[in-house]
């Protein structure tokens, strides 16, 4: 520990400004001022640059000044529960920043400049009135615990942000997301992000995370969702339309007579890989001339939507595989689940070891001519 750092602890003292007694310390690093009456952030605040920590939660600053990129060696801004509506675009310029909590404000858009911060670890972004979350997300690839919790616009995770290299925590309960990412980052060792009352089931890699799903603590009126051009499934046992991730294209059923081979999924794969290890897919013009379809773009932009069930294999999916929708034997929930495989192999050794758990529930492709006679 550093025992020469200079912290205040001016917290719950009912300050209106930010007391200019703040330049009185030498080499302040750090100040909490959390549950004052602070409204605005001055100007010559943003000149301490020795400052790595500010905790400002619980006050009522209704904007952050652009010129906030000043504080070039802030690590941590903590500005939760107070009345912003919007982020300046310079926060991306804070390249040290670790943590950034902006949670409980009345937020729409994350600036697309934040992709530019490659130390954050920690983003939290929940309750607040988000609809989307930009792609450029994904580029924060240290990023460790996302919270997007208890925004009820959001309808949509992009994939690639779900699967970011180094995500463990990820929270999105109570938003209204229309189905669970199938593809999560194989760090991942806490996930909360249920309460979706949109989703009627659960991909199997969040079996490990299962827990209390029914308790719907508070009901938020589910979205309609439009059918087309979205791939949906339905189950045979209950009647129940599945929603699958947006970019599929075609599902097998397990068994099948003969693997299907998927080349363009393969071209996925490789671009897929070149596009990690170069710049992002997105800013690369040349490369979207090139490539063969729209689509295909499309699908490397968001990164595969699922990753095969198996665990020995984890391959990456993205517009075709096998679906597997099934039920716990003997239990008295009717929680379905569901796999995706890349071969008919992968499916039969996953149902080798998990048949005495689990039985399979046929489905069939649910086409545009099906009526919304969905029994709940
Ligand atoms: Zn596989």
């Amino acid at each position: 520990m550093n025992m020469n750092k200079t912290i205040l602890h001016w917290s719950y003292l009912n300050f209106k400004d930010v007391p200019m007694d703040l330049f009185l310390y030498e080499d302040l690093e750090e100040v909490y001022l959390k549950e004052n009456f602070i409204s605005v952030i001055p100007q010559w605040l943003l000149n301490i640059t020795s400052l790595r920590f500010i905790h400002l939660a619980g006050n009522n600053l209704t904007d952050l000044p652009p010129d906030i990129y000043m504080l070039e060696n802030l690590e941590f801004l903590d500005v939760s529960d107070n009345e912003l509506t919007e982020l300046p675009t310079t926060l991306g310029l804070l390249l040290q920043l670790q943590q950034l909590n902006i949670s409980g404000n009345k937020i729409s858009e994350l600036p697309k400049e934040l992709n530019t911060l490659r130390n954050l670890e920690h983003l939290n972004i929940a309750k607040n009135k988000f609809r989307r979350l930009p792609l450029q997300l994904s580029e924060c690839v240290r990023l460790n615990e996302l919270d997007i919790s208890e925004n009820e616009g959001l309808i949509y995770l992009p994939e690639r942000i779900a699967n970011l290299p180094m995500l463990q925590s990820l929270s999105a309960d109570l938003c209204n997301l229309m189905y669970l990412p199938a593809a999560l980052s194989k760090f991942m060792n806490h996930v909360r992000i249920f309460h979706n009352t949109s989703v009627n089931y659960i991909p199997m890699i969040y079996e490990r995370f299962y827990q209390n799903f029914h308790d719907n603590r508070r009901q938020f009126t589910p979205i309609s969702i439009p059918k087309k051009g979205l791939f949906w499934v339905r189950e045979l046992e209950t009647q129940k339309r599945l929603l699958l991730p947006v970019g599929t294209r075609k599902v097998f059923q397990v068994p099948s007579a003969e693997n299907q081979v998927t080349l363009y999924d393969d071209c996925l794969h490789a671009l897929q890989s070149l596009n990690r290890a170069v710049v992002p897919l997105y800013e690369n013009e040349t490369l979207h001339r090139l490539l063969p379809e729209p689509y295909m773009s499309a699908h490397v932009n968001n990164g595969p939507i699922a990753t095969c069930t198996t665990k020995s294999c984890s391959r990456s999916l993205y517009t075709t595989y096998y679906l597997m929708v099934v039920k716990r034997r003997g239990s008295s929930s009717k929680q379905l689940f569901t796999c995706n495989f890349c071969t008919v192999n992968c499916a039969f050794h996953w149902l080798s070891g998990n048949a005495r758990k689990y039985y399979q529930v046929e489905w069939k492709v649910s086409d545009d001519d099906d009526d919304d006679d969905d029994k709940k």
